[in-house]
């Protein structure tokens, strides 16, 4: 049986209490920066840390701010080089070039879709100052080789976590590892506000100088100017930038934050479904203890003989979204030619075949059915 809505890739899920929590800061006058960010950045640290340390926190208006500031609030600029995976959005890799540093692309790894850590190792000169692995879909990478990487080679590691939030590298969540760790709530991330992210480090200088040069480069806050202890009186210290979070959006993200357990548990409950259901034709990242996935997208790699972009047509009239995750850097117009002279083997062997199907905590086991028997029907149409 055909559906007869259109079952989109993804979709954030708002209740009463969204509405309830936005209507409020609308309210109470307050809607820039202000003790509901503060609040917000005090709850996400807290959520992240597994008991190792203090966790610091800058909300931000979005996870790329937060890696570009952290590069820049590392020293990273002109005549460095960062290593970045092909495999990622174009965030990832354009902060690098914000700075004036120079993004090195990186090959994955076929089961990971994260980055080959022994290629990366291979592309580091003089030059290189840090890394930035992204967890690809909600897979943690390997912060284990990462780490010694880092020690082996002083750099610098900048986390995209952008998919990440809630994941564990054995036991213990994405933001613990690195000297900075950047998170989006962008409107289809598993912790949504529209737009929004924020950096956590154990460094609190450095959270300090990411939120300085996130507003102006100015001492103090917004909000420190305005309420009652504060003075009219700041001093513009150094060249920054606008990047701030207003108190809407940390409104909404305080209260995705209490359901966010409960939002990623549903996503591994879809997932579960889909690994259960879909042909022994199709594979995906195999999940486990240590890697703890939060499956912000559920990425599968189809049959060679399947064509993809005619697979993706069959389903879209069926009322069933999917899309790619992603077209690798490497093929894009701007960074052809900009990366090393080196081979990408498996990041071209894979994106031909890679398709990310329907996945959001408010998916009903009829959605999964339904997209786990026309993927299943589609593809046993091939070979
Ligand atoms: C969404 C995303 C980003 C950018 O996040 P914003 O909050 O929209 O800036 C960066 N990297 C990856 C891998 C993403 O998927």
């Amino acid at each position: 049986m055909m559906r007869a809505d259109f079952l989109p890739l993804a979709r954030p899920s708002a209740g009463p209490e969204e509405i309830e929590a936005v209507a409020e800061v609308l309210k109470s006058g307050w809607w820039t920066t202000g003790p509901k960010v503060a609040e917000f950045e005090r709850e996400f640290a807290a959520y992240i840390n597994y008991g190792g340390g203090m966790i610091y926190t800058a909300a931000l208006n979005s996870c790329t701010s937060g890696l570009y500031l952290s590069l820049l609030a590392l020293g990273v600029g002109a005549g460095d080089e960062v290593i970045v995976p092909t495999w990622t959005f174009a965030a990832t890799a354009h902060v690098v070039e914000w700075t004036g540093a120079r993004p090195v692309l990186c090959d994955i790894g076929e089961d990971s879709l994260n980055i080959d850590v022994g290629q990366a190792e291979r592309l580091i000169t003089k030059n290189t100052k840090a890394i930035i692995p992204v967890h690809i879909a909600g897979y943690p990478c390997n912060m284990e080789a990462i780490a010694r990487l880092s020690e082996a080679h002083g750099l610098f590691v900048v986390e995209d976590a952008a998919h990440a939030i809630g994941t564990r590298y054995k036991g213990v969540k994405i933001g613990n590892f690195s000297t900075a760790t950047a998170f989006s709530f962008y409107a289809t991330k598993n912790l949504a506000m529209g737009e929004g992210g924020l950096v956590a480090s154990k460094n609190p200088d450095l959270i300090e100088k990411i939120k300085k040069i996130g507003y102006f480069g100015i001492n103090k806050e917004a909000f420190k100017r305005y309420d009652k202890r504060g003075t009219w009186f700041y001093d513009i210290e150094t060249l920054g930038y606008k990047c701030n979070l207003d108190s809407i959006h940390a409104a909404l993200g305080l209260v995705q934050l209490q359901k966010l357990d409960s939002m990623n548990s549903r996503r591994r409950e879809i997932a579960a479904a889909y690994k259960n259901g879909l042909s022994a034709r199709i594979s995906y990242t195999k999940d486990s203890d240590e890697h703890y996935h939060t499956y912000h997208l559920f990425p599968i790699t189809i049959p060679a003989d399947v064509n993809r972009d005619a697979l993706i047509n069959e389903l879209k009239d069926r009322n069933i979204g999917t899309s790619v995750h992603f077209r690798p850097l490497h093929l894009h117009s701007h960074y052809k030619g900009r990366s090393a002279a080196i081979d990408f083997p498996v990041a071209d062997k894979v994106f031909p075949r890679i398709l990310s199907l329907p996945m959001f905590p408010a998916m009903t086991d009829d959605d999964v059915e339904y997209v786990i028997n026309n993927i299943n029907e589609l593809v046993g149409t091939y070979g």
